[in-house]
């Protein structure tokens, strides 16, 4: 479903992507963990076209992703191309990002109305399922602020699901939340992944990584250093990095 081949991202002389390849078959959870600074936030922001990349391609569906062949040539796509693009994913950020002066349920219905061309009646009624999906029926006509870090967190997940992408990509959802909020936005997304979506999770939740993911991916340095079903990822890591990582994380 999502094909990542040999990519690369430079910030000035940093290699932030140094050669990433990865591969996401549909109804695939895949973690992607590491330490700060290897690399996890700038791949799934590669994946979801809010950075360039300087090498290699990736491909959504066999469509190669931010760019098009043009006269024998490869070149970037559009603001409008890649926007379409990106229609077909969802983002879910460790801030939550929800607008203000809307409530929850204009916060879910604003995209596929304005940008997918559904009707507001049937995008009402789909928000509201998704909001008894992530526990929050009641609060379909509340603010964001007068809601806890883990409600928005669920907004948000209700809000990426609802033009129903073909894939999710999380940069660690929980965060910015309090301990005791974690729980309900990691349950919310375990739900999910019941439901046969597809997503790739960046995580430092080790438990939530054995728990929910179909495979594991260790980077550092920009590098892909393990990708291993999940059992596996945890019980026998190869490197002797992974193993420092584990050892330091758990
Ligand atoms: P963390 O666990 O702290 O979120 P990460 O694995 O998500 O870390 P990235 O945010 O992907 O790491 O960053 C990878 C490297 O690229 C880091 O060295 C970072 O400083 C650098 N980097 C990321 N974004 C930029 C940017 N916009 N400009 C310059 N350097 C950047
Ligand atoms: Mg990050």
């Amino acid at each position: 479903l999502l094909e990542v081949v040999n990519v690369t991202k430079q910030f000035g002389d940093l290699a932030a992507l140094d050669g990433v390849n990865l591969a996401v078959h549909p109804s695939e959870v895949v973690a992607v963990l590491g330490p700060s600074g290897s690399g996890k936030s700038t791949l799934v922001r590669c994946i979801d076209l809010l950075e360039s990349i300087d090498g290699g391609a990736m491909y959504l569906d066999g469509e190669l992703l931010g760019y098009e062949e043009h006269r024998g040539h490869v070149r970037p796509l559009t603001e409008a191309g890649r926007e379409r693009q990106r229609r077909r994913m969802g983002m879910v950020f460790q801030q939550f990002n929800l607008f203000p002066h809307w409530t929850v349920l204009r916060n879910i219905t604003e995209a596929p109305v304005r940008v997918h061309g559904v009707a507001p009646a049937a995008a009402r009624e789909r928000a509201l399922e998704l909001l008894e999906k992530v526990g929050l029926s009641d609060k379909a006509d509340a603010y964001p602020r007068h809601l806890s870090g883990g409600q928005q967190q669920r907004v948000a997940i209700a809000r990426a699901v609802a033009p129903n992408p073909r894939i999710l990509l999380f940069d660690e959802p929980t965060s910015a939340l309090d301990p005791e909020l974690v729980g309900e936005v990691l349950q919310t997304i375990k739900a999910l992944a019941a439901t046969g979506m597809t997503m790739v999770v960046v995580t430092h939740e080790l438990d939530f990584a054995r728990d929910v993911a179909d495979r594991c991916v260790f980077m550092t340095d920009g590098h892909v250093v393990e990708d291993r079903p999940a059992a596996e990822f945890f019980s026998a890591p190869r490197s002797d990095r992974l193993r420092g990582f584990l050892a330091r994380s758990s």
